[in-house]
């Protein structure tokens, strides 16, 4: 329940100082795969224009501290629900029936310094379990747009498993799936249209828009240090400015998230704890980038922050989320 919802006889009562709490939409991009080392150094190169611009307006860079796996299934699974592998079961991002019939593979392999069996995940998240049951609730329309199929898939035709995200994809009043190794380069552009689309239909209302880019194929298939790996960013940063030109003036909130990056000129990510959010919610001093930075917050904050910022009472939730809010306790909501 909202705290919004609890305290209303007071504030109807009392005239506070303080955050106003308004309808307010959010935009998350994830960026998959794009490690925070290449976002500064693109940065850094004036490579990320629309990036930049968002920096410019008063966002933070918030380094986020990896707490599984370092790769897409485990990192959006703590990013999206604020709960860890143990309460979710979601350790990496192989469907555990899908592979092996129910036979978890223990082995450990020396190659990527890993367990086998912390590849897997067992079930579908139930939709609860999401920030974006909460945020549904507000009431806000869904927008999950996806390039890779465990985060969406809800094929009824597909005899494959459920992705993790499904409940979400199914809850969703517009979704797509599109991705660079079905649908080549275009992928995004199907993404972005999707966007844009949803944009100009219900962007005036209450909304929760994820659109979700792939620079980790482009990692696995040609490198880290890759023309075709950076100019995913790229692509991704154009997208970023033709979906906030489209948002202009709105009160939307702005997530630009990675949720792992890549070991150092590898294909690969094993050990590649590199995650990272841009936002404009406001972030406490301590979790914003800086040099010899001592406080961090980790992938599991993003849930806690985001209800934190749109006023749910987050820590009366079940199962409790083990993660905390990174915001700026000055601009925390006076409802509480
Ligand atoms: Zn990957």
């Amino acid at each position: 329940m909202k705290r919004a919802t609890v305290t209303l006889l007071l504030l109807l009562l009392s005239v506070l100082p303080g955050r106003a709490i308004a309808a307010e939409s959010l935009f998350i991009m994830g960026w998959d795969g794009a490690g925070l080392v290449n976002i500064n150094r693109l940065l850094g190169e004036g490579k990320l224009p629309n990036l930049q611009s968002v920096l410019d307006a008063g966002a933070s860079i918030v380094p986020l501290e990896s707490i599984g796996r370092t790769e897409t299934g485990s990192a959006w699974t703590n990013a999206f629900t604020g709960l860890t592998y143990d309460q979710t079961g979601v350790l990496g991002l192989r469907n555990y029936d899908d592979y092996f019939g129910g036979e978890l593979d223990r082995s450990y392999n020396a190659a990527s310094g890993l367990y086998v069996g912390m590849q897997y995940w067992y079930e579908k998240l139930p939709f609860e379990h999401t920030i974006f049951s909460h945020l549904k609730g507000q009431p806000a329309r869904i927008c999950w747009l996806v390039s890779k199929r465990l985060l969406s898939q809800d094929d009824p035709t597909n005899p494959r498993p459920a992705g993790l995200f499904e409940n979400v994809s199914k809850q969703a009043q517009t979704k797509l799936l599109a991705k660079p190794n079905e649908d080549g380069e275009i992928y995004i552009d199907l993404l972005g249209d999707k966007a844009l689309q949803f944009l100009q239909t219900f962007g005036n209302r209450t909304y929760v828009l994820f659109m979700h880019t792939d620079p980790d194929f482009y990692g696995h298939a040609m490198g880290e240090n890759s023309i075709e790996y950076e100019n995913e960013f790229i692509r991704s940063d154009v997208w970023l400015g033709t979906i906030l030109a489209q948002i202009g003036a709105a009160d939307t909130r702005i997530i630009v998230m990675g949720d792992h990056g890549f070991n150092e000129g590898a294909t690969g990510h094993p050990n590649a704890p590199d995650a990272w959010m841009i936002t404009d919610i406001p972030i406490a001093a301590e979790y914003i980038q800086q040099t010899d930075q001592k406080a961090f917050g980790t992938l599991r904050d993003v849930a806690p922050t985001i209800l934190e910022h749109f006023d749910f009472d987050w820590q009366s939730f079940f199962p409790p989320m083990r993660g905390k809010t990174l915001i700026d306790p000055a601009a925390r909501p006076v409802a509480q």
